[in-house]
């Protein structure tokens, strides 16, 4: 694969000793670094959604094993405690998180964690393993990757079609064109969406039993957490709804619901939140003042930093994302490079 302007400019930095040296700098004023990763599975055998596929078993392994060189790894409790006092962190610290509640992150992820003895947070939707289903973007890219038509007329939210050839065009390339301008849409525009790819692609799609195949279920989640403090399960929402689109008493029903469900199914407390989506436009002022009085004791969003003490929002961790394509040296670079953005004062 020929590496990307980032990864190239992520190996020089790694070549010349730069990345090393900037490493030991930010060693000085260490903070808490928490990756967040989705799916671990072999890309050739998604039927869904690529672009929610993290790693590779073999690069998810690779990834681990950096990490556990380079940071001291805790439990959420003690984390917690941690920020909850405001002690400063004395050694670069990480978190290893997941986001929605795959099967994967059951049979080849915790497997590679218990391993290692590597603590790690898996955030559930709680709809998905109460009636499984499919979200909509892996729905989408089902019909489209198993589809028999020669071309698909998209009609984009603004109203202007463009088309995909799907002769020539390879299968996950064709899913990003489609979904591409839908990403950020509301849930309406995107039903519209699914029925036209539904009639255009000709594919029907078992909902139910593709989303069981999917997600773990509550027999595993149980399994999990069930020997040891390692491992913890937290909320992401009860939907995964954009909770920024959420009225209050909605946004409160869904931290509220899954909260209730996941105690109820777990037989533990649940003091965590990741918000669906997690970006600076998907959840509010309002949703961090609801997660706290429904009782969550930190929540993790998707904007890249470091946590440092002082600067630490308890309701807005802040997270690395682990894409497909981030090498060891790539996330290295960017976590370095944040950290300088961060330390020289004009932080975001
Ligand atoms: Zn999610």
């Amino acid at each position: 694969m020929v590496p990307g302007k980032r990864e190239f400019l992520a190996r020089a930095l790694k070549i010349t000793g730069a990345l090393a040296a900037l490493e030991r700098a930010g060693d000085r004023r260490p903070g808490l670094v928490v990756f967040t990763f989705h799916r671990v599975v072999e890309p050739p055998l998604n039927p869904f959604y690529d672009r929610v596929v993290s790693a590779t078993p073999a690069s998810f392994r690779s990834r681990i094993d950096w990490i556990k060189t380079r940071f001291n790894l805790p439990t959420l409790h003690q984390i917690l405690d941690q920020i909850e006092t405001n002690r400063p962190w004395t050694k670069p610290t990480a978190l290893v998180t997941f986001d929605d509640g795959t099967r994967d992150n059951f049979t080849t992820a915790a497997p590679i964690l218990a391993e290692r003895g590597i603590p790690a947070v898996f955030f559930i939707p709680t709809l998905y393993l109460e009636s499984p289903r499919l979200p909509w973007w892996d729905k989408a890219a089902y019909m489209i990757k198993q589809s028999r038509a020669s071309r698909l007329a998209i009609t984009r939210p603004d109203q202007a079609t463009f088309m995909v050839n799907l002769e020539t065009m390879p299968r996950d390339h064709a899913v990003q064109t489609v979904l591409e301008p839908f990403l950020d849409q509301s849930i309406d525009t995107i039903e519209t969406c699914l029925r036209d790819l539904r009639r255009q692609t000709q594919v029907s799609v078992d909902d139910g039993a593709l989303g069981r195949e999917l997600f773990m279920t509550w027999d595993q989640a149980r399994e999990l957490i069930g020997g040891s403090s390692q491992f913890a399960i937290g909320s992401h929402g009860h939907s995964h709804p954009r909770l920024a689109d959420l009225s209050a008493s909605d946004q409160w029903r869904e931290l509220a619901e899954s909260r209730r469900i996941l105690e109820q199914r777990l037989a533990r407390q649940v003091t965590v939140l990741a918000y669906p989506f997690g970006g600076s436009r998907d959840y509010t002022e309002e949703t961090k003042a609801i997660a706290a009085d429904v009782g969550y004791r930190a929540a993790f969003c998707s904007t890249e930093g470091i946590n440092h003490p002082a600067a630490t929002d308890r309701f807005a961790l802040r997270r690395f994302n682990c894409g497909q394509g981030d090498s060891v040296t790539l996330l290295r670079a960017r976590i370095t490079s944040r950290d300088l953005w961060e330390s020289s004062g004009t932080k975001r």
